[in-house]
């Protein structure tokens, strides 16, 4: 995080400044501009920033109507602010299971998810690999639901030519600092082709306001600042470097550990994966995090827990069977992986890595 700041720094710097002298801290000017300009990225007519990626969720879906009593589908291994985004709206979470190559909601398990209550689906493009799209597109029209993406690890993964953002009904994004694209605190936004849709998101975060002063549903407050959207914007433009470079790295590590019996992101042609994390599975993750640990090499999981696994979720397994998911929580994980990390380093994690496993 730290080295991708300073690489940009005299542009934040300069964008901070920016703001300050203007004075319009909250739906300023900032926030229009990258409103147009992500909106343009993503290759749809509407973006709306808003307080997080969380907020940006359950925004879309109580601007498609979906609310109390309505089912939503999503991937039983997502993170929690998926789920935490449906009740917040209101509504039902369903969990599903994934598909083991691509880890992203599987089609099959999802339309066995479906019931007379089912109103929306979000697949969520985990770890940068786009869920599958066209199968979840056809299943959502025969049964006529509303699709939202859970874009917040895909910012720039394309399918067939199509940002992720432009794949479904509407998508949801989150800034936070970690992300293909961070601000320097929390943010969000909801991307959309549908006028009416963007018009009731930008409604919902300022308190229902149709007009200054006159709520006309109720709404709350969950808005981008233009301090952070001004930062986003310098940002921006570097996304698709610094994707590449993700890319670059990945395939590295891929070419590097074919042979060593981990299970490895694949590149399935399912969109262009953007590797938001890498992400192995290996039967022995303890040891494994413990050596490479000891080697010097850092790791993380993503996630330890699939929701139902959570105590405060506990209630959403019974029924269905989320083996894949189950599996994938005790075996997942991250090696480092971030655009600035150099062709040195990552040789580095490579023989780290060569090295655990030959034991
Ligand atoms: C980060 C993330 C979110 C939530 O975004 P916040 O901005 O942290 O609220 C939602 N879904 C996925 C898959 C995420 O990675």
């Amino acid at each position: 995080m730290r080295r991708r700041t300073s690489a940009v720094r005299s542009q934040v710097d300069a964008a901070f400044g920016r703001v300050v002298d203007d004075g319009r801290f909250v739906v300023g000017p900032s926030l229009e501009a990258f409103e147009q300009e992500f909106a343009a990225y993503c290759g749809v007519e509407y973006a709306v920033g808003v307080g997080s990626g969380t907020d940006a969720l359950e925004l879309a879906l109580r601007a498609f109507g979906i609310g109390h009593g309505d089912e939503v589908i999503t991937a039983a291994n997502t993170c929690v602010p998926t789920v935490a985004a449906i009740t917040c709206a209101g509504a039902t979470p369903v969990l599903a299971d994934v598909d083991p190559a691509t880890r992203t909601l599987d089609p099959g398990a999802a339309a066995e998810a479906v019931t007379e209550r089912t109103r929306a689906i979000i697949p969520v493009h985990l770890y940068g690999q786009c869920a599958d799209m066209p199968s979840l597109m056809s299943l959502a029209a025969e049964r006529s639901l509303i699709v939202i993406e859970d874009a917040a690890q895909a910012h720039g993964v394309e399918h067939g030519g199509m940002r992720a953002g432009s794949l479904g009904d509407a998508a949801a994004f989150s800034f936070y600092p970690t992300k293909n694209l961070g601000a320097l605190g929390d943010g969000g936004a909801v991307v959309t082709r549908t006028q009416d849709i963007a018009a009731r998101v930008r409604r919902l975060r300022s308190y229902g306001e149709l007009s200054r002063y006159e709520s006309i549903e109720e709404g709350r407050n969950s808005r981008l600042d233009d301090l952070q959207a001004e930062i986003l914007r310098t940002q921006l433009p570097h996304l698709d470097g610094w994707n590449r470079r993700r890319r670059e790295l990945a395939s590295r590590y891929r070419d590097a550990l074919a042979d060593t019996g981990l299970r490895l992101p694949q590149d399935l042609g399912l969109g262009r994966h953007v590797y938001h994390l890498f992400v192995v599975e290996t039967d022995d993750r303890v040891s494994f995090r413990r050596d490479l640990s000891a080697a010097g090499i850092g790791t993380l999981v993503h996630y330890p827990r699939a929701i139902h696994q959570h105590p405060a979720y506990c209630s959403l397994g019974s029924g269905v069977s989320l083996e894949v998911s189950e599996r994938l929580a005790a075996q997942v994980v991250s090696l480092p992986l971030y655009a600035e990390l150099t062709d040195d380093e990552a040789d580095a994690v490579i023989a780290a890595v060569k090295d655990v496993v030959e034991r």
